[in-house]
């Protein structure tokens, strides 16, 4: 028998790719998603799986959703940091609210395994040298990162009274096909392949440690084979790298674009970095995506996209 499988967020980037390794695992797919600005139909195109349209905070369907399920994997969310300083409504409502109706109905399910998509952001910045570890104090400083602290939080209330043993993810800047044009490497490489000015915030000094979405979507079905309910796992791809150093990479990747320093972004924090020590043994995980051949792939696909 298939194991029935609830991905909300699955049009998204992260779960676009989730959903493609878990089709391929042999998963009976079913996708939550409101397909908001962030969502595209098309991000599924041609997977066995069931596109339900809706909200994760609509509670009467989610329980539906949740009863039919083994597991219930949690990516939706609003993840875009600059748009939670401009309106942090939509970042309230659905990553704090839904992520608590999502996990409130798998415990009142008691679904098997039930595993929630959390963030680096969530412990604000790294000082030099240091990763967080899995259970280090939350300093969210911004908005974005304060709505996925919460959820956690509420998770928590929810393990305390219930018992309920969601996992929780955390994991560092994840790349890779199908990312909205928002967010920073989908617009270098845009920019860069149009020969217009790449845009860093600053002069590109914050570091972000890159992984493979694909390499983050292999260490969730690990978890599924490997893991136990309720643990908290980090993924990191090991490779931390100012924003500058990247934003030359994609530029000298795509002809040589040139470079251009702009305002700092507000909540900007100088660099994220998790202890994933833990995560890579008990789960025999490792990222086996080199970024740069990572990086050619992407752009190959957005050559290809524009060629098409
Ligand atoms: P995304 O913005 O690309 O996709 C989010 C998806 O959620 C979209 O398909 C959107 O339509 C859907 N959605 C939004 N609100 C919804 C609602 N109320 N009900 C149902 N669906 C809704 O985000 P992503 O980058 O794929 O991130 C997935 C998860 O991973 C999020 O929880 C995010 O916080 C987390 N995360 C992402 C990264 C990263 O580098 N992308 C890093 C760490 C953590």
């Amino acid at each position: 028998m298939a194991t029935h499988t609830l991905l909300t967020g699955g049009a998204g980037f992260i779960g676009s790719s989730l959903a493609r390794h878990l089709v391929e695992a042999g998963h009976r797919l079913v996708v939550l998603d409101k397909l908001t600005y962030a969502g595209n139909r098309e991000n599924l195109r041609g997977l066995d799986l069931e596109l339900v349209v809706g909200d994760v905070c609509d509670k009467d369907l989610v329980q539906e959703l949740v009863a039919e399920s083994d597991i219930v994997i949690h990516a939706a969310a609003e993840s875009h940091v600059t748009r939670s300083h401009q309106n942090a409504g939509p970042f309230i409502r659905t990553n704090i609210e839904g992520s608590r109706t999502v996990v409130q109905a798998a415990a009142e399910a008691q679904t098997p395994h039930c595993i929630h998509l959390s963030t680096d952001e969530v412990f604000g910045p790294a000082t030099k040298g240091h990763r967080f570890g899995i259970d280090d104090t939350h300093r969210p400083s911004n908005a974005y990162a304060a709505s996925k602290a919460s959820a956690e939080a509420f998770l928590q209330v929810i393990r305390q009274r219930s018992g309920y043993p969601c996992t929780v993810v955390r994991m560092t800047n994840n790349y890779g096909p199908r990312q909205h044009a928002e967010k920073a490497i989908p617009c270098w490489i845009g920019n860069a392949l149009k020969n217009k000015s790449v845009p860093i915030h600053g002069t590109g000094t914050a570091q972000r440690d890159w992984l493979h979405v694909d390499d983050f979507s292999r260490g969730i079905l690990q978890i599924l084979s490997h893991g136990q309910p309720g643990e908290t796992h980090h993924f990191s791809g090991g490779n931390s790298l100012s924003n500058r150093v990247v934003a030359e990479k994609i530029a000298a990747m795509c002809g040589g674009a040139p470079i251009q320093e702009g305002p700092e972004r507000p909540g900007q924090d100088a660099r994220y970095a998790l202890n994933d020590d833990a995560t890579r043994s008990q789960l025999n995980w490792a990222p086996i995506q080199n970024f740069d051949a990572g990086l050619q792939d992407l752009i190959n696909t957005f050559r290809d996209a524009e060629d098409s």
